[in-house]
């Protein structure tokens, strides 16, 4: 199985502190009968090169997918059969049929064992379409199989999402329904990793209803009674700040980042993105959501975007002076983009805004930190531009020890304050790919490191 990396290495996630494991084709793995013998080759840590096997796995994103379709010509050159699943191939099955041999649309899980059955029976069919599985009984992955350079584990305990904004396409591919995973088998997995550090990887760890904040609340509790606390962050809605109890369950067993979508503080950008959840907490009390989730210790990393309908130079500009004002310890700015799937892509291909359209090459460009549409008030140069000044005043060091001494004074925790610090070197690191540019942590913060120490 192969973990690609996007060519251009632009985009989030590049930074080897940040990154974390390919979590889904660990469990594909584990769902592999035991006399297949399974490797991953993790494009993370070295390029891919051709190696003898019975069946080569792909997953990927958009902005990684023609590194992939790259990897499988190799392998279709030689007869070895290719397969991939993941969210840019059940998007695009149609194009992706044609670079790999077999399609897995949707989640894998329920569907794997036919895969497999076809390959030794040397019948693959091109297009394997999967109803979206139950998360009980997902077998644990096999994290045996991961490159041990990892600083982060991952876990994930529920899937799917009922919320429907429009640059998303996780309700497409995960479905509306919100499926948990069982609370003793996320506590094993959780429990099982050896990293001193995991990602939740949840879209929203929480949820919206009842059942799920108990989902969440007891497998808190449970990591906590098993004694299996380490430090982890995950994403989860606004809604979080409502109830105090999962919070404080949170940080018991472990929490020290929860991962924002806050998107704009302009609420018409909010409702034209059909940011639902963003819009009913309210712009004007943001700031109590901030407040509610660091009185448990707990760092705010705020997710924003660039680039919505309506902005100019002038409203990114206020959008960065917002994000560094705010209570938000770890700062993340990036690029509207229109992943194939989302109802977005399908506006803009309907407006002729797409910039990039020379597919699959130019998926590579959808990373987030390359503009690839025309907005409607700004050139898409004026537009990218903006982002790098942006960028610079975002992470700029001076403000960086700024937002550190922050949160240390807010959190009074100064794990939480070194994480956050950390984090906003990561996502300096992610947007200014070049070497000149990146920051180390150990060379700019020693003495303060050895003394939180
Ligand atoms: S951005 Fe978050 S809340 Fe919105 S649809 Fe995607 S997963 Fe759901």
């Amino acid at each position: 199985m192969v973990n690609p990396v996007n060519n251009r290495r632009k985009g989030l996630m590049l930074d080897k502190h940040s990154i974390y494991p390919p979590l889904s084709l660990a469990v594909i793995a584990a769902l592999t009968p035991g006399h297949w013998d399974v490797e991953i080759h993790d494009e993370n840590f070295e390029p891919f090169k051709f190696q003898e096997a019975d069946l080569v796995g792909f997953t990927s994103l958009t902005a990684t997918i023609n590194r992939c379709y790259e990897i499988a010509k190799e392998y279709r050159k030689n007869k070895i059969p290719t397969v991939i699943g993941g969210i840019h191939a059940s998007m695009l099955p149609q194009e992706a049929g044609q670079y790999i041999d077999a399609v897995v649309i949707g989640e894998a899980k329920e569907i794997w064992s036919k895969v497999i059955h076809d390959v030794e029976h040397s019948r693959l069919e091109k297009y394997y379409r999967a109803k979206l599985p139950s998360m009980v009984n997902t077998p644990s992955p096999r994290i045996d199989l991961y490159h041990p350079g990892y600083e982060f584990g991952s876990v994930q305990t529920t899937r799917g999402c009922p919320m429907t904004c429009e640059f998303c396409s996780v309700h497409t591919f995960n479905g509306s329904k919100y499926r948990l995973r069982p609370v003793d088998q996320s506590i094993n997995d959780f429990a099982a990793l050896p990293h001193e550090r995991v990602y939740i990887v949840d879209d929203n760890f929480v949820g919206y209803s009842k059942k799920a904040r108990n989902h969440a609340v007891d497998f808190f509790k449970g990591i906590v009674e098993r004694g299996a606390q380490k430090n982890w962050a995950g994403s989860a809605s606004m809604n979080i700040a409502d109830d105090e109890e999962v919070l404080e369950w949170a940080a018991k067993s472990g929490c020290k980042l929860v991962f924002l979508g806050i998107e704009s503080e302009l609420i018409d950008q909010l409702e034209q993105a059909n940011k639902y959840v963003n819009i009913k907490i309210g712009v004007d009390k943001y700031r109590q959501v901030y407040d509610m989730i660091h009185k448990y210790e707990i760092n705010v990393m705020g997710a924003f975007i660039y680039g919505l309908d309506n902005d100019t130079p002038e409203t990114i500009y206020n959008r960065t002076s917002y994000i560094l004002d705010a209570d938000i310890d770890i700062m993340q700015a990036t690029i509207l983009t229109p992943l194939p799937g989302t109802h977005l892509y399908n506006r803009f291909k309907e407006n002729n805004q797409l910039l990039y359209t020379n597919y699959p090459e130019d998926w590579e460009r959808y990373n987030y930190i390359e503009v690839v549409f025309k907005p409607q008030k700004m050139s898409a140069d004026e537009f990218q531009q903006s982002a790098y000044e942006n960028w610079e005043r975002l992470y700029d060091l001076q403000n960086l020890k700024k937002k550190f001494l922050k949160t240390l004074k807010i959190t009074k925790n100064p794990t939480t304050a070194v994480w956050a610090f950390s984090s906003n070197l990561h996502m300096h690191n992610s947007v200014f790919e070049d070497e000149q540019n990146l920051l180390d942590l150990q060379k700019i913060f020693p003495q303060l490191l050895d003394k939180i120490e």
